[in-house]
């Protein structure tokens, strides 16, 4: 069967899927959940869900959280869908805090098959981290600081290499709040070859308290880099969530994830699902929008029902921001 494409003629690309709603930070911006909700998926379960994805046309898996280090079968889950590369998934990835990245764990996790590690930093010193991260001090903020560090050693000694974009880091910048970590954030990265993604503040759910005044647009933060380390812009990848520029002097390049400033709906191809089983075609989405799946996963498993449930669901999809 063609891979169906939604009602704006966009197919599916990437499947989001998180492992868990807990995190073991609670970043002000994001605050996530401090529990799980009911009707965890399975490590079965997902590996139906990501199975039906696939069947749609993803190619990438990203698996997310809360924090998906926090969730023992993370690297099962990685072996289990091995197989379906040999059904078009081309990419694992991970999106992480990194500060539960031990060295055995970023080994596991490569031998377990994953192909790429974001990790996330909001800050380059102790009292940005710990207000970033809703951390109580700054001693505390430096200890989170050191782990991140020492993930991104981790990480690169399992085997992500950073030239070949299989390591990065995420910031989200808010003005007034971190943009002054912009350039310490720039030259961690440069030092270390990683491209630096800097995440424009979104508008996710509506705990967050989110102002408009509040957001520093891609093309400012650019611009403040490249007052230091001139910067040249990169034509965007179809489909891709960012902005690219590179650095004249050949030390690497940031990107820059522009969602309020310039919105990527057009050529979108993201599913997101929740730890619960809750699919969502757009991350600005109202939480009674999404479409539950666990009719089709609980108690038993209907491989043919999720496939079908989602096909509908993409079919249906008309999201823009
Ligand atoms: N805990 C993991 C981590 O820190 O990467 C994975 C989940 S976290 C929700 C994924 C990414 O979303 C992080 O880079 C985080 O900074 C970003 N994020 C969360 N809330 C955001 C917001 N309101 N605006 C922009 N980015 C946000």
């Amino acid at each position: 069967m063609a891979s169906p494409t939604d009602g704006l003629g966009r197919p599916l690309g990437v499947l989001r899927l998180s492992l868990t709603a807990r995190c073991n930070l609670a970043c002000p911006y994001c605050l996530p959940d401090g529990q799980e909700p009911p009707g965890l998926l399975t490590l079965q379960q997902r590996r139906v869900v990501v199975q039906a994805a696939v069947a749609l046309g993803a190619q990438s898996l990203r698996l997310t959280g809360g924090e998906p280090l926090l969730h023992p079968e993370l690297e099962s889950l990685i072996e289990a869908v091995q197989p379906l590369r040999a059904q078009g998934l081309r990419e694992i990835a991970l999106t992480s805090n990194g500060t539960l990245l031990s060295a055995s764990r970023a080994r596991a996790l490569r031998e377990a098959g994953l192909d790429r590690i974001t990790l996330s930093l909001d800050g380059a010193d102790g009292t940005s981290v710990a207000r970033m991260a809703g951390l109580s001090d700054a001693r505390t903020g430096a200890r989170t600081l050191e782990a991140v560090l020492a993930a991104i050693g981790h990480a690169r000694d399992a085997g992500f290499d950073p030239a070949a974009g299989a390591l990065k880091l995420n910031a989200v910048i808010q003005r007034g709040r971190n943009d002054d970590q912009l350039l310490p954030l720039a030259e961690l990265c440069r030092g270390q070859d990683l491209e630096l993604r800097l995440i424009e503040y979104m508008d996710v759910g509506n705990r967050n308290d989110w102002s408009p005044t509040d957001v520093m647009s891609a093309s400012e933060m650019a611009e403040r880099i490249g007052t230091r380390w001139p910067l040249e812009a990169l034509e965007r990848d179809l489909h891709s969530t960012a902005r690219r520029w590179r650095y004249r002097d050949g030390a690497g390049g940031i990107a820059v994830v522009a969602s309020v400033s310039q919105p990527f709906c057009g050529d979108c191809n993201r599913l997101r699902i929740t730890a619960d089983g809750v699919a969502y075609t757009c991350l600005f989405a109202a939480p009674s929008s999404g479409l539950d799946l666990k009719p089709w996963l609980q108690p038993s498993s209907d491989p043919m029902g999720v496939e079908q449930a989602l096909t509908q669901l993409w079919r249906s999809r008309h999201d823009r921001y």
